[in-house]
């Protein structure tokens, strides 16, 4: 085996995904759970997650795009698939036969879905997607009877068959606002009507993250949390990870490149926007902009490196970024920590979201392709099998 340490490294707990998965279960215990793998699993690693996220009891996988959707089939991955991105010319057909189930938003998606099926041969699943109030994807209630009208017009004649009645909430991270009672009222509203009309679907299913997390009223068939699967708040009014039962999958370590001496008063990195205030140290940590650190937090990103918690000194630039290690001499090679679950004194990805003035969301989403993802804890034990209990 080559042991070479990586200029800098994702780690990947997937006893903690798995671990995730079952304390989400447990907070949404008569629904099933759908794991989002969307976006390489938010930058984890889709199908290492996707598999640990079925171990732990996850009954449906959900992607954005069909593309996503087909890879998992394409790694082996079974059991129920949705995707919900569709553009025109999509390739509808291939989701079909590969047995995924696909959104339909409004009537072009519908004629393409079933042009699929038909030249396919095969029933095509598909979940009618309603805009409750987001504004966003989805059916408006407006042309809801339309497109429920002629879905139940397509299985009658076998082309499809429609499987869930779905929607998405607007601000589930905000407690008590007022839209997700009136999305909720929405979507009884919509499901009931294409309930009358004869759909009969297995699943129906609005809850996010928060919503699994904080509103119980919202949990229906299933819930589609993603953040919450690696360990991610959805937001700092919800509380910390540890608050929410949570544990952080993804670690981000870099190997410091080099310590040198610098004397009072040097400019470092671009712009010179940090300049020495006494002769010190600085150590330069391998990892830029291009791997998904924010160049937002310049100045200010968060790191611990030789057990002290170290602040970016200047710009973050595309390869690289510099600390001042204030006098402290490490060795080339000393692990400099930027992100972790934060129980040996690392900085958590909701903090370098803030130091970067976004959401953590994006602070484990955008870490770039350059960084091999480690997968630690690849097999569940003893232990954790017992945990599985009734679902496995
Ligand atoms: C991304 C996404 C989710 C998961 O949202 P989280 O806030 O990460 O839990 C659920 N449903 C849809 C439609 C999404 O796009």
């Amino acid at each position: 085996m080559n042991e070479t340490p990586p200029r800098v490294r994702a780690e990947i707990d997937l006893a903690a995904v798995r671990a995730n998965v079952r304390a989400l279960r447990a907070r949404a215990p008569r629904a099933a759970l759908m794991a989002v793998v969307k976006a390489d699993a938010y930058g984890h690693g889709m199908v290492p997650c996707a598999r640990a996220a079925q171990q732990a009891g996850a009954a449906w996988l959900g992607t954005a795009t069909p593309q996503e959707a087909l890879a998992l089939r394409a790694a082996d991955v079974g059991g129920p698939v949705m995707c919900w991105l569709w553009t025109p010319g999509g390739p509808w057909r291939e989701a079909v036969e590969a047995d995924v189930d696909v959104s339909v938003s409004g009537m072009w998606a519908l004629r393409e879905v079933v042009a699929a099926a038909r030249a396919a041969g095969r029933t095509a699943r598909i979940q009618l997607k309603a805009d409750t109030g987001l504004g966003r994807n989805g059916c408006q209630p407006a042309d809801w009877p339309e497109l429920v009208q002629h879905a139940r017009a397509a299985e009658a004649e076998g082309a499809v068959r429609v499987t869930g009645l779905w929607s998405h909430f607007a601000c589930a991270d905000e407690p008590g606002h007022p839209s997700i009672a009136a999305q909720l009222a929405v979507f009884q509203e919509l499901v009931a009507y294409a309930e009358k009309e004869g759909v009969d679907p297995e699943v129906r299913h609005i809850a996010n993250s928060p919503a699994t997390l904080t509103v119980p009223e919202s949990h229906f068939d299933l819930v589609r949390p993603g953040i919450a699967v690696y360990g991610v708040s959805p937001s700092p009014e919800l509380g910390t990870p540890a608050a929410l039962g949570l544990r952080p999958a993804m670690s981000l370590i870099a190997s410091v490149a080099l310590v040198k001496r610098a004397p009072e008063g040097h400019g470092v990195s671009y712009g010179h926007h940090y300049v020495t205030p006494t002769e010190t140290t600085l150590g330069l940590v391998p990892a830029g902009y291009a791997d998904g650190i924010p160049r937002h937090a310049s100045g200010r990103g968060p790191v611990l490196v030789g057990g002290k918690r170290r602040t970016v000194a200047g710009r973050v630039a595309m390869d690289q970024f510099v600390i001042d290690l204030g006098g402290d001499l490490l060795e080339p090679g000393a692990e400099a920590v930027l992100f972790g679950p934060g129980d040996r004194g690392e900085p958590t990805a909701e903090d370098w979201a803030q130091a970067a003035d976004t959401i953590a969301y994006e602070i484990v989403t955008r870490i770039g392709s350059r960084v091999p993802r480690v997968y630690l804890n690849e097999r569940p034990d003893e232990r954790e099998r017992g945990a599985n209990g009734a679902a496995q």
